[in-house]
């Protein structure tokens, strides 16, 4: 009996979860493999009326929403190359006030997990204020996500105590404390960093990192077009130049780079993996 109305109150919650009005839901959609988003991505997605999806994410989660649901492009890349204009911050958040305050439940779908470099926490103050209900579905973040899925953990007790998520794509002016990151011993996953690579490198060396140490790019990760290189600190930029890699990647630096390796035996699924080292 107990355990039945521990049951029926769960499924109470479930529902309860998403009701489908007046509201924002932050949903993280993983890398970009489709089949890490997670169950209750799918269920928000599901009963989402209007849905504002940012370019990183696999169109194929436009497959959970319900009939009718308003799909809203708002592309925000900003790397260089890219010729699409972006939507402005300030322009998606007021379309998710508009919408939410009109009694819809709005969905923001973003790659990975929406707090992660993902600008969540800002839209999540913004709603807030506004008096909207705020519910934020994490997702998987690609700084863990697109190197395990070339076998490279993130941590390894042999090896590392951690791993510190940071960004190559600082605003101007601003640089990473190189020689704190350097000397922090964990391992360095770098988001938007390809188009900085070369400062990456110079500032990582120059705070005493070794050119010996083991550095994979990963482009793409997780999709039918990733591609991969494993190489060092002292020869990334060039292989990562001559393999032509571009955004997005994930730039691992440390000893768990090595781990690529392993994925390498599952090349038929998931583009190709260089070793340049
Ligand atoms: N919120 C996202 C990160 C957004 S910032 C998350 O948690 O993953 C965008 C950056 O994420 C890209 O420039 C790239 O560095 C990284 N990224 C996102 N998807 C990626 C993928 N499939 N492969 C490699 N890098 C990816």
């Amino acid at each position: 009996m107990a355990i039945a109305l521990y049951v029926c109150m769960k499924l109470v919650n479930i529902h309860e979860s998403f009701p489908a009005s007046g509201k924002a839901v932050l949903i993280g959609a993983g890398p970009g493999d489709v089949e890490l988003l997670t169950l209750k991505a799918v269920r928000a997605l599901g009963v989402a009326d209007v849905v504002l999806i940012d370019d990183l994410v696999n169109r194929e989660v436009l497959q959970f929403l319900k009939p009718g649901a308003r799909v809203i492009e708002v592309g925000k890349r900003g790397w260089k190359g890219c010729r699409r204009r972006s939507t402005s911050q300030a322009f998606i958040e007021r379309l998710m006030v508009r919408y939410a305050t009109r009694g819809l439940c709005v969905a923001r779908v973003k790659g990975g997990d929406p707090f992660v470099f993902g600008r969540g926490g800002e839209e999540a103050a913004t709603l807030r204020a506004a008096g909207i209900p705020v519910e934020v579905v994490s997702g998987i973040t690609a700084g863990i996500g697109v190197p395990a899925s070339l076998g490279i953990p993130v941590t390894h007790r042999d090896f590392v105590h951690g791993a510190t998520l940071i960004t190559g794509h600082t605003r101007a002016g601003e640089a990473p404390n190189w020689r704190a990151l350097a000397a922090s011993g964990t391992t360095l996953v770098i988001y938007m960093g390809i188009s900085n690579l070369e400062s990456i490198v110079d500032g990582l060396r120059g705070a005493g990192m070794p050119a010996s140490m083991p550095v994979a790019v990963i482009q793409d990760g997780t999709l039918a077009t990733q591609r991969a290189l494993v190489t060092t600190l002292g020869d990334a930029v060039e292989h990562v130049r001559g393999a032509a890699l571009g955004s997005p990647a994930i730039v691992v630096v440390g000893e768990v780079s090595k781990f690529a390796s392993s994925a390498a035996t599952r090349r038929e699924r998931r583009g190709s993996v260089q070793r340049a080292a």
